[in-house]
């Protein structure tokens, strides 16, 4: 997979992406992460990005061309141009005003060959870039950030682990809250068994897988139920999972 992202600060892409999962991604590569920086596609000698809104008000906006230039420069291809043909690009904006960020889209993100991932900063993004050159916008939670950086590392990262061969285990994402049945993931310990007074419950030591699967979904339900009882809508249930649900209800009230 191809992830360029196109930025002002390419520095703060460049450092996260070097570290832990996505590292590794990028050595073994299962994953390339190329930075383009916004400044070097300015057309003026002061390499000008930014400037003020028509119509008056506070706040400097990122200009149109120099961003259409970056894309351009790595698509090929001009403006919606760029998501059709034999080397598609999937071009993403990241937009306060966007399509929330979920699990499920990193999921169908992570089956695109090439990716362009957009970030705004200041206070915002000339609308030309948003109707004429982008696929869609995707925004990580209703706040509203300096810029687009993080909301893009946040992005690359759900997406990364996703990769056949990212995750030593992928079992362990598969098992990871938001996974498949959109249900929140079960607690967890470690050594040692006995830590202050606390102690890690007597199932987990027992050895006995079945038992333990059991009390760990068990678990997931229980924490779905008290943390996100939202999630339970559209949880894939099985009958057990409705008795067991039902039990953890009734201990509730
Ligand atoms: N004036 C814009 C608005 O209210 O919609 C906010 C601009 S924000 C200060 C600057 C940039 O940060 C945006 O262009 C976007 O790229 C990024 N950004 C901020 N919050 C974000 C969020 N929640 N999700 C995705 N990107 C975000």
């Amino acid at each position: 997979m191809n992830i360029d992202v196109v930025t002002i600060f390419p520095d703060i892409i460049e450092h996260a992406c070097g570290q832990s999962i996505v590292g590794r991604a990028q050595k073994k590569k299962i994953v390339r992460i190329k930075t383009h920086d916004i400044r070097e596609f300015s057309p003026d000698r002061r390499l000008s990005v930014d400037d003020t809104a028509y119509g008056g008000g506070p706040g400097m906006i990122l200009k149109p061309e120099p961003v259409y230039r970056a894309v351009e420069n790595i698509t090929g291809r001009a403006g919606k141009r760029a998501g059709t043909g034999r080397k598609k690009y999937h071009i993403i904006l990241l937009s306060p005003q966007g399509e929330l960020f979920s699990q499920k889209k990193a999921g169908a993100l992570a089956k695109k060959k090439n990716i362009i991932l957009v970030c705004g900063h200041y206070k915002g993004i000339d609308e030309r870039v948003r109707k004429n050159l982008i696929t869609e916008e995707i925004s990580i939670g209703d706040y509203v950030l300096t810029g687009g950086e993080i909301p893009a590392l946040v992005v690359i990262d759900s997406i990364v682990r996703l990769l056949t061969g990212a995750m030593s285990n992928e079992n362990s994402y598969k098992t990871d809250s938001f996974y498949g049945s959109s249900m929140l993931d079960c607690p967890y310990y470690t050594k040692p068994s006995k830590f202050r007074d606390m102690e890690v419950p007597a199932v987990l030591l027992s050895g006995n897988h079945l038992n333990i699967r059991n009390w760990r979904r068990e678990k997931a339900l229980r924490n779905t139920y008290m943390k996100r009882p939202d999630l339970l809508k559209k949880a894939r249930l099985s009958k057990t999972d409705k008795e067991v649900l039902k039990n953890i209800k009734k201990q509730d009230a």
